[in-house]
């Protein structure tokens, strides 16, 4: 068995996930080590070089992990005509998710586009396959092919990201690990009251190691429900319940971009075609750089640009305030969330955006607009989080935390901010920002019923 990892060039991470899969192989190299094997490492178009390896080796069969992805799933194509056509056997077996997308249909015999009924049927159906425990010894070639070396793949990216990103995330299979192993003793109990709060350590953070595939949903899925059985802690049940049905969130984007790939760059919903959004570079750039002057908002994108990663209820606040306060269009905010994000994933980042834009499966109605200072003030309501990444406003007390603008100039004084100076005004007045909102939605329905 000869373990293979090609570098295509039309698969291109952002920095921080580019550094995550470069730590990522170096782990899983260590890994085949200690299984007395290796991992080869290749660069090129992978149909030629998977051909090329074949052709070396005298490989009969090629088998990979099957991806539902549409960038993926053409290289997969290519793969498999190629090696078809030189008689060389291809399997491909799917491991990223519980189900294979193909296999999960409502009644009427096509894909689901609402949540409920898709989290019912999936509880519906046999239990995802419990994985299996690999104990056995890898066979390894006479002759070993040729490898480059993991740093000339070039994702050992910039030091910038490095140095930030390095401090906060473990990449490989044993952080997967203990990260769950983790969740489940401390955090999974009070999940349901947690998860929405970005101060706490609400969440699992998972979400870079399931979208690399260093642990799979199936190892969640199957881990969680044993702890649910094994722990007596009150309650443990409704959370932990809670915390799977995220993990079926994960499954219903993934079935959704595998059943209508062009969503990631068109809505779902057609009329949003017709959508006049208002494209503005400067806009972009300050709500990129967390300069908006809404604190949560800013918050977020700080911790997005210093960590690589966003709470949830933070990745909702923010991208609402672009498409909506901003009216700035969703791909752009998808963009930047992909180039920046280590748990880039183009069918939970689709799916996220057109959610919140209102134009997606299963998405929030286009007139529930979060409102940045509500939404700070109930799930951030200490200002802790906001402390944490926009130290500027560290000493504004929890009262004007959310809204630094209504704040007395003498309380503002003594917290050292000065608005515009040291922390922006707000670049937009969000009830305006509102109003100009719905008046977009309302012109586009008008245009729908002509
Ligand atoms: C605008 C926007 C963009 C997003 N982009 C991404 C992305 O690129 N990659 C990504 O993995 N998630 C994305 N999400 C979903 C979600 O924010 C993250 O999965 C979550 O914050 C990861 O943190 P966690 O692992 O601690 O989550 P937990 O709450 O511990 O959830 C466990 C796992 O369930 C899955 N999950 C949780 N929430 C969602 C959700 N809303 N949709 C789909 N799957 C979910 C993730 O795989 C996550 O790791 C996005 C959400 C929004 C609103």
């Amino acid at each position: 068995m000869i373990p293979l990892f090609i570098a295509d060039p039309k698969v291109r991470p952002g920095g921080p996930s580019a550094w995550w899969l470069g730590r990522s192989l170096a782990s899983l190299q260590e890994s085949f080590l200690r299984k007395k094997s290796r991992l080869i490492l290749r660069r090129g178009n992978a149909p030629d070089v998977l051909a090329a390896v074949v052709r070396e080796t005298g490989a009969a069969a090629v088998l990979w992990d099957e991806s539902f992805d549409p960038v993926q799933r053409k290289i997969d194509e290519a793969v498999h005509a190629k090696l078809t056509r030189a008689g060389i056997f291809c399997g491909a077996f799917n491991d990223s998710l519980l189900y294979d997308p193909r296999t999960v249909r409502n009644k009427q015999g096509t894909p689901f586009k609402v949540f409920t009924p898709f989290w019912n049927h999936c509880l519906s159906l046999e239990e995802p396959a419990a994985p299996v425990k690999f104990n056995g010894k890898l066979i390894a070639p006479s002759v070993w092919p040729r490898s480059e070396k993991l740093e000339s793949l070039g994702f050992v990216s910039r030091a910038q990201w490095t140095e930030k990103i390095g401090r906060c995330w473990d990449p490989g299979e044993k952080g997967a690990k203990a990260v769950l192993q983790k969740f489940l003793r401390n955090r999974v109990a009070d999940y349901s009251e947690g998860r929405d709060h970005p101060a706490k350590e609400g969440t699992s953070r998972l979400s870079p190691y399931l979208h690399f595939g260093e642990i799979s949903a199936r190892q969640v899925w199957h881990e969680t429900r044993q702890h649910m059985i094994a722990d007596r802690r009150p309650g443990i049940h409704r959370t932990g319940e809670a915390f799977l049905r995220q993990i079926v969130w994960r499954e219903f984007a993934h079935h959704m971009l595998f059943h209508f790939p062009e969503s990631v760059i068109r809505p779902l919903r057609k009329d949003f075609l017709k959508f006049q959004w208002r494209k503005d570079a400067r806009l972009l750039r300050a709500w990129q750089k967390g300069e908006t002057g809404y604190p949560i908002v800013d918050a977020g994108m700080r911790q997005l640009w210093a960590t690589g990663w966003m709470h949830n209820r933070v990745r909702m606040i923010a991208a609402s305030f672009l498409v909506k306060d901003l009216l700035q269009p969703w791909q752009e905010g998808a963009a930047w969330f992909m180039e920046t994000l280590v748990d880039a994933d183009l069918a939970n980042n689709t799916f996220g955006w057109q959610w919140v834009a209102g134009c997606g499966a299963d998405a929030a109605p286009y007139f529930r607009i979060f409102n940045p200072v509500l939404q700070g003030n109930k799930f951030d309501s200490e200002g802790d989080y906001v402390r944490r990444w926009i130290p500027e406003l560290s000493r504004v007390p929890a009262r004007f935390i959310h809204q630094p603008w209504e704040a007395p100039s003498e309380v503002l004084a003594s917290a050292g901010v000065q608005l515009d100076k040291n922390y922006p005004a707000p670049i937009v007045d969000h009830a305006a920002g509102r109003k100009r909102a719905l008046l977009a939605y309302h012109r586009m329905s008008e245009q729908r019923q002509k």
